[in-house]
């Protein structure tokens, strides 16, 4: 009798488990959904309506209100429009378009910042969305500036890595060095964003013969090795001038930027750091250039255009 009551039970609760279960995925599948007039498909008109929702023209019910909220912040805003209408026509989200979404001949221009995060990420990323523009951050370890990982991330923005230390005297020395400080700034990334990202560019460059003081042949070395475990890396076909130690003004920038104009596809090598305030001045003129020139501004992924150098150590 008491076994048959303890197995009653048993099932009893394996049954509430399953309900919560269910009820649980609701809710969560419902979140977000873009159906805002809740007639089983997402339409322009879902758009409208959140659109009309955002600026209080129109009082959405508590459902509707959440299967609106696209981004989940609570609120239906005109960016939940955006989405909204996107999905309605069957494009991706912004911020994961990739050359697939893009017509064939579409020219692309890839902004590529290296040595971020920093005082400077928040202004860029404000500048990027200004735009609609995406951009791709190799980041290293940026200290108090880490969590700046993911908003990189949740804003749409590619995010590979550059190295943890950026001391050549060390991450050059052997194939061993290398690896460890990548694996240290590919956990950075991972514990701030929740990302494990296998887009890399070396420090200097694949092309760079700094490290040859340190370690003769490491680049014909490292760049195949990457490669073997899995990573892509990048290098750059195109630049800002800013990483050079001459002062420029941000029209110089903006002139060095835009002489590059013309390829169909081109990763732009500019830098995120405290002390590249210009860089920051320049950019506006720059992506209004090519956006105005009809390049489309997205971030890197594996299938990208590499750009890669020659390699000389
Ligand atoms: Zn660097």
């Amino acid at each position: 009798m008491l076994k048959k009551t303890a197995k009653t039970l048993l099932c009893l609760f394996l049954a509430l488990c399953t309900v919560s279960a269910l009820l649980t995925f609701g809710a969560a599948a419902a979140a977000g959904s873009g159906d805002a007039d809740n007639d089983g498909r997402v339409t322009a008109a879902d758009a409208r309506l959140a659109l009309r929702c955002s600026v209080g023209l129109e009082t959405l019910g508590s459902s509707a209100k959440a299967a609106a909220d696209m981004d989940g912040d609570g609120r239906v805003t005109a960016e939940d429009a955006r989405r909204i209408l996107r999905k309605s026509v069957g494009l991706p989200p912004e911020g994961q378009l990739t050359e697939k979404d893009l017509p064939a001949d579409a020219k692309i221009l890839y902004l590529t910042f290296d040595d971020g995060p920093s005082a400077r990420t928040a202004e860029v990323l404000d500048i990027l969305d200004r735009y609609n523009a995406k951009a791709t951050f190799f980041v290293v370890n940026g200290y108090s500036y880490n969590y700046m990982y993911k908003e990189v991330v949740d804003r749409g923005h590619s995010i590979g890595l550059h190295s943890y230390t950026h001391e050549y005297s060390d991450i050059y020395r052997n194939t061993d060095a290398y690896f460890n400080d990548l694996n240290k700034i590919s956990d950075a990334v991972y514990n701030v964003a929740g990302v494990r990202t296998n887009l890399i560019r070396f420090p200097g460059g694949s092309s760079n013969t700094v490290s040859r003081s340190y370690c003769r042949g490491i680049m014909s070395v490292l760049t195949k090795e990457v490669e073997r475990r899995g990573y892509v890396y990048f290098d750059w076909n195109s630049d800002n001038g800013d990483a050079t130690g001459v002062t420029m003004t941000a029209y110089e920038m903006y002139q060095t930027a835009v002489a590059y104009a013309g390829p169909s596809r081109l990763v732009m090598l500019m830098h995120d750091a405290s002390y590249k305030g210009t860089t920051v001045k320049a950019l506006p003129m720059i992506i209004e250039y090519y956006q105005s020139h009809g390049y489309y501004l997205i971030g890197l992924n594996e299938n990208s255009p590499t750009a890669h150098h020659y390699v000389s150590n």
